[in-house]
């Protein structure tokens, strides 16, 4: 009989490259025309309604009910007119994922069918959420939780359903999502970097974030995915012997796109683009079978929620071709995994990027503020600031050699460092003797800015000419997780920026040198987390140390990076979340650790015990007809005839053996875990004991992979998964 494996691997040599969203106009022609954009607005709403959303987009002005209204019946109509039957309200719990419980928009009154979406149906939903991870800010009895529509975010169509981008929160206000802390974090940043930007320019009345996210991911064939009960639980391999070829030859990475994965790619862009996502780059990655797009950065937001939607639209394209898209960060052992590269920087309402250096010495010393700025807020918060990107998914990848580093370090480049040299030390010399003048140093910023060549691959937080790029986060995270914690840190070293100077003005000091002054001073105190070097480096791992820089070593443990005293005032003065909700977030990122170790846990222990072993025996089995046949026919030369195979089958019957006694001491460790009452003691319990338990476990069932008959393998292995 065939194994689940061989029927999966003829399943997959039969699915071919195929186009299913065949668009031959140019994208032009259809970018955006799944979402109920500003201009549709203008078209479908009156100008008053249309002034309302404006409004409410840009000044965060609360639409009132009547406006709303008529907000919903232009929607309706749109919607409606381009084959819409239900509507939903889109959220983004803390779960990581995205939330939705669609609504039919049709009606039927005294036996007439007719369609119904009002302004309240729009404006707020009270889906039966209880349970959503609320970490107890919900009582039982008040188990409410209401999403409402986040009008800075535009509606769209997506199969049919209306989609409305909503916050969550509960009864009483609090954050139950990833988005209500984005946005009061970017009006926090908002209130804070416009206060500094006047300094510079008294034309300034808003300062936005922007950001662009680069999506790496992996692509298997759907048989073979579905053959392993890992992946399709768990999203990763929990077994698995590495391919004897994988990255090695770094032929995969800008490598030419396998033509599967090419229409799979048309596909998703096509739809991507009706759904108004810039993607501008796709390419090959490191690992095989991995890949990376990118869209044009905007506001974060909106760049947010469009990654979000990106993920859900690679997925439902992916079906159509037969490929499953992973997006777990770590889905195969020993090869790279993949992260989400949050590309950074701030833009004022007159156009300017804040962290560009200009053309002019002010220009330049703006620059050189909220660089300061940033690399302050960043030093202060460095562990929490690596702890917000830490998750279960993320921690098999975080430390290890090809993503980014435990501990958190700014790259500036080497040009950029000289002019903080020169800032920090001003009477110091330079190479041919002559004394550098910080102020000449500052104006020729733009000529000595690096290059794209001088990039540093290994650090976690690297400037690369015109933004920050922040490479920690994992692929499959909601990056509001990381984006809201950043934007937060900055308003507060923004915030303690403008009073410096303020304070140093009143004294009499003159503005330039104030500013200069306090840039020195930031700079200063961000000079340990300034590092050039090798960030994966042994030397790194202890000079960080001496710097007083803490590294991510265990994921439960960063969690309590938020509960943190300097944590909680931050977040509490930047109005982003109380202590009640910082504390109800902790809960829940223990809740989803436990949970997500659980059923890894309990699908490789089912996968020992019904998979590994069984094959196995069965090739025992095979071996000990094999060596009694031999006995029979060669009398007692069987001995050096069947040498290797009952070596073979000593071995197999040494790892079975370990393997099933390992199994059962992970079900133990499981057990005296799930024993433990307090959440992050559990948690604490799940990622050392039982992660380790796994480990043992882990190491017999591949070493039996290379000694089972490839024939009796039931499973598809790393070399059939990662290669088209
Ligand atoms: P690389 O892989 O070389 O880092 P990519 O082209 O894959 O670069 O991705 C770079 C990302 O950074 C893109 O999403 C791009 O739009 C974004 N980006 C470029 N300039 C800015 C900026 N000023 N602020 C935020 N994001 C930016
Ligand atoms: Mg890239």
């Amino acid at each position: 009989m065939a194994t689940f494996r061989q029927m999966a691997l003829s399943e997959a040599v039969a699915h071919t490259p195929g186009r299913f969203y065949k668009e031959d106009r140019p994208v032009s022609a259809y970018f955006g025309q799944n979402v109920f954009d500003l201009d549709k607005m203008q078209r479908y709403l009156s100008r008053a309604a249309y002034e309302a959303v404006l409004a409410a987009i840009y000044a965060r002005k609360k639409i009132d009910r009547s406006v709303a209204n008529e907000i919903a019946t232009a929607m309706k109509t749109w919607a409606i007119e381009n084959g819409a039957t239900h509507y939903t309200h889109l959220f983004q719990p803390l779960t990581g994922a995205t939330a939705e419980k669609h609504e039919a928009f049709v009606s039927v009154k005294d036996g007439r069918p007719f369609e119904r979406f009002s302004g309240d149906a729009l404006v707020q939903q009270e889906p039966d959420a209880s349970s959503f991870p609320n970490g107890g800010l919900r009582n039982t009895f008040e188990a409410r939780g209401y999403s409402a529509w986040d009008p800075t975010s535009p509606v769209f169509l997506l199969d049919g359903t209306l989609c409305i981008p909503s916050v969550f929160v509960s009864y009483t206000g609090e954050a139950l999502d990833m988005k209500v802390p984005l946005l009061r974090s970017l009006q926090a940043l908002d209130e804070a970097a416009t206060d500094v930007a006047k300094l510079f320019d008294g034309h300034v009345r808003s300062v936005s974030a922007n950001i662009g996210l680069e999506q790496e991911y992996f692509l298997t064939d759907e048989s073979l995915f579905n053959a392993r009960p890992d992946l399709k639980l768990c999203d990763r391999t929990v077994i698995g012997h590495n391919s004897a070829k994988d990255q090695q030859l770094s032929d995969h990475y800008f490598g030419a796109i396998p033509s599967r994965v090419a229409s799979f790619m048309k596909d998703f862009e096509t739809e991507a683009y009706k759904l108004g996502i810039q993607l501008a780059t796709r390419h090959n990655e490191v690992a095989p079978n991995q890949f990376e797009c990118a869209p044009v950065f905007c506001e974060a937001t909106r760049a947010i929620d469009q990654n979000m939607l990106l993920m859900i639209v690679m997925n439902k394209v992916a079906e159509k071709h037969h490929l499953k898209v992973i997006f777990h960060e770590k889905p195969f052992d020993g090869i790279n995994g993949s992260g989400k590269h949050c590309n950074w920087s701030l833009q004022t309402d007159t156009g300017v990027n804040l962290l560009s250096p200009g053309k002019t010495p002010t220009k330049n010393l703006q620059f050189l503020t909220f660089y300061a700025a940033v690399a302050k807020a960043v030093h202060d918060h460095n562990y929490l600031l690596m702890s917000s990107v830490c998750s279960l998914s993320n921690s098999w990848r975080l430390g290890g050699h090809e993503a980014p580093p435990a501990v958190m370090s700014i790259f500036s480049g080497s040009t950029l460092s000289k002019v903080f040299e020169s800032i920090l030390h001003p009477g110091n010399e330079t190479e041919d003797g002559a004394p550098v003048d910080p102020i000449s140093m500052v104006s020729s910023i733009p000529e000595i800015m690096p290059d794209n060549t001088d990039r540093n691959r290994t650090s976690p937080f690297a400037f690369t000419g015109n933004r920050f790029e922040f490479r920690a986060l994992g692929a499959s995270m909601n990056a509001a997780g990381a984006v809201f914690v950043l934007n937060s840190i900055v308003a507060e070293s923004l915030k303690a920026f403008r009073a410096e100077v303020h304070k140093r003005e009143s004294s009499g000091e003159e503005r330039r040198s104030a500013i200069l002054a306090v840039i020195r001073d930031f700079l200063s105190s961000a000079k340990p987390v300034m590092f050039e070097g090798n960030g994966y480096s042994k030397e790194w791992a202890e000079e960080s140390a001496r710097r007083g820089l803490r590294s991510v070593t265990d994921v439960t443990e960063a969690f309590k990076a938020s509960l943190e005293p300097s944590a909680i005032a931050m977040f509490d003065a930047m109005h982003v979340l109380s202590k009640a909700e910082v504390e109800a977030r902790y809960e829940v990122a223990n809740e989803l650790f436990v949970k997500k170790l659980q059923i890894e846990a309990r699908v490789i222990g089912d996968i020992c015990l019904n998979h590994v072993i069984p094959a196995a025996v069965s090739y025992q089995n095979i071996l000990v007809k094999s060596i009694q046949g031999t006995k029979d026919t060669f009398g007692d030369e069987y001995k050096t005839l069947c040498q290797a195979d009952m070596e073979t089958f000593r071995k197999i019957s040494g790892f079975v053996n370990a393997l099933s006694k390992d199994v059962e001491a992970l079900v133990e460790a499981r057990k005296k875990a799930n024993r433990i009452e307090n959440m992050a003691e559990r948690a604490r319990l799940y990622g050392t004991e039982v992660r380790a338990c796994m480990d043992r476990v882990r190491y017999s069932a591949d070493h039996l992979e290379m000694l089972v008959d490839d024939e009796l393998w039931p499973m598809p292995k790393y070399r059939e998964l990662l290669f088209f």
